[in-house]
């Protein structure tokens, strides 16, 4: 006897839109289980007594004005999220001697990026056409891991060159037709977005993000919690539930399939569906009994962690609008090679960020109502292993002596390109990778889910179908990472459930019920709607 329709391990955005669309198109009656007290995973936030409030993984998102990301985000929060559009110049690269913004709209690109390095033209122009065409690579890829293997061939010999061109690494690409290494950094410079340097990145990956942000940046209003705030009731209408503070231990198996989940309280619920929103790893290497087939075990167990980060989280007791920011992301880098800033980020445990990056919450989100910056940098989980065996808030002096150090050097980075930023901090709380593992439980702090080599967008354990029947992966792990790439690969969990005439089914329900109701006028800027 079945509890409910559907469950899903982890409230991330990945978890929420499975469930959502499930609700939202069969009506199916959907447990959310997460371990965490507040839902949203990446999305969550967390506040601190004086009333300033951080976003924990979200900084910015493209545009969702069309396709069918607008109609998954449609289904996802019924359109009541809205989106609050960032400055023209919304990603701002910074540089030793030199700065870069990058403003909203291909043409604009183009035009300010010839006008910065005119003899790199013709670079440029190949730079636009392969970041589209790589892009483009997505579509046809998420269907390829819907499909029966025999098909996979086929998918493979029709999107050949633009296939091949997605399995580069960035730095290669960008090696071959960028000569000026100051143009190369530019383009290069914001993987901390994707997590892996350019030589390292796939093109695929380098494209889908650059792409991502070309017509410009949004943030949402009120904060990322509005996120999952929109998505439980829309998850509650259709009968579901998202229940926080529940740990699943592991996944029930039955005759070799998916039955439901045993919770690490012991009770165990039972449903013909689960889709785990908890990452590969999680999945797979944790939550899988030993004995579960999983043929790719080892190789998994083989592949290095992703990139971690250290964040300051800063509550400002005013404005940092006056110190030289308009609200734009700032990317700050100590050199040009982007590889050898990535090499060189454990340099940040003597005290030095060769590489962050620097947001301004409050500045983007019209609803705020305390000032914040979040200065993040990319951060290996190794070196903070020996605290992981404490607890939160109580892993020792050193631990804590640390964690000042590494604010301080975020700190005296930011400072550097914004004078007049330390004298505005309030109070600061610095994460680490431990606390993404606290909060998250990826394992290694993991910021993005597998890394997003070439290699990733080939591995079996990467996509919405599992070896296990009954059982489905949503989120980073099932497509791609960030806020979409994550909600999209909760859609297409919901297509390897129900079949690939879902994905049209989303867009037919989506538009359906934006006919239905009257717009819900924006009291700010443009929407998803
Ligand atoms: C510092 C940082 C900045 C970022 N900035 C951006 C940005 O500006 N724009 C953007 O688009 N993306 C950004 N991202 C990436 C983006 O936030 C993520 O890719 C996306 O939110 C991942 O969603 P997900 O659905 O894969 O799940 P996650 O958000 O990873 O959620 C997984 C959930 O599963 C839960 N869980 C795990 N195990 C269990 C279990 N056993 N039982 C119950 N629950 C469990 C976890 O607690 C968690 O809530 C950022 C990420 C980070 C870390």
């Amino acid at each position: 006897m079945n509890d409910v329709d559907a469950i899903v391990i982890g409230s991330g955005i990945g978890g929420l839109t499975a469930a959502a669309i499930l609700g939202r198109l069969r009506g199916w009656k959907v447990l959310v289980l997460e371990r965490h007290i507040r839902p949203g995973g990446f999305t969550h936030t967390f506040h601190r007594k004086g009333g300033w409030t951080w976003d924990v993984g979200v900084h910015y998102v493209g545009p969702l004005h069309e396709g069918l990301e607008r109609d998954v985000f449609t289904l996802l929060t019924d359109d009541h999220l809205r989106w609050a559009r960032m400055p023209e110049v919304y990603d701002r690269v910074v540089f030793p001697d030199f700065e870069f913004g990058f403003r909203a709209g291909a043409a604009a690109t183009r035009s300010d990026l010839v006008a910065a390095f005119p003899r790199e033209a013709a670079g440029i122009d190949a730079w636009l056409a392969a970041v589209d065409r790589s892009s483009g690579y997505l579509a046809p890829m998420a269907i390829r891991s819907l499909l029966p293997g025999f098909a996979a061939p086929i998918v493979d010999l029709f999107t050949g060159g633009t296939r091949r061109l997605s399995l580069r690494r960035t730095g290669d690409w960008l090696g071959q037709h960028i000569q000026d290494p100051r143009l190369r950094a530019v383009l290069g410079a914001r993987w901390l977005d994707y997590g892996l340097p350019p030589a390292q990145s796939a093109m695929l990956m380098h494209a889908i993000i650059s792409r991502h942000y070309l017509e410009g940046a949004y943030y949402p209003e009120g904060s990322s919690a509005s996120i999952a705030a929109c998505a439980k009731k829309v998850i509650e209408d259709a009968g579901g539930e998202v229940r926080t503070n529940t740990e699943v231990a592991e996944v029930v198996l039955e005759g070799g399939r998916a039955v439901g989940v045993r919770l690490a309280k012991g009770e165990q619920v039972r449903a013909p569906v689960v889709i785990s929103n908890a990452g590969a790893r999680n999945t797979y290497l944790r939550l899988l009994p030993e004995s579960a087939p999983v043929p790719f075990r080892e190789q998994l167990r083989g592949v290095a962690p992703g990139m971690g980060s250290v964040s300051a989280f800063l509550g400002l007791r005013g404005s940092p609008a006056g110190l030289g920011t308009a609200g734009e992301n700032l990317w700050l880098h100590d050199e040009l090679d982007q590889d050898r800033l990535a090499a060189r980020s454990g340099e940040l445990l003597d005290g030095r960020a060769p590489v962050s990056f620097v947001s301004f919450p409050s500045l983007k989100d019209p609803l705020a109502t305390h000032h914040t910056v979040e200065i993040a940098a990319p951060a290996d989980a190794a070196p903070f292993q020996k605290w992981a065996a404490g607890r939160w808030y109580r892993r020792g002096e050193d631990y804590t002596a640390l964690k000042a150090k590494l604010g301080e050097a975020l700190l005296d980075a930011a400072e550097r390109r914004l004078p007049g930023l330390r004298d505005l901090v309030e109070v600061r709380e610095i994460g680490t990778p431990l606390s993404t593992i606290h909060f998250t439980a990826h394992p290694g702090g993991e910021s993005y889910g597998i890394p997003a080599t070439p290699e990733r967008f080939q591995a079996p354990w990467v996509g919405p179908r599992t070896p296990i029947p009954g059982l489905y992966l949503a989120g980073a792990d099932a497509l791609v990472l960030g806020v979409v790439g994550a909600a999209m690969g909760g859609a297409f969990a919901t297509a390897a459930v129900l079949g690939l005439s879902t994905i049209p089914a989303i867009s037919r329900e989506a538009s359906r019920r934006r006919a239905s109701r009257p717009a819900i006028p924006s009291a700010t800027r443009p929407s998803t709607a």
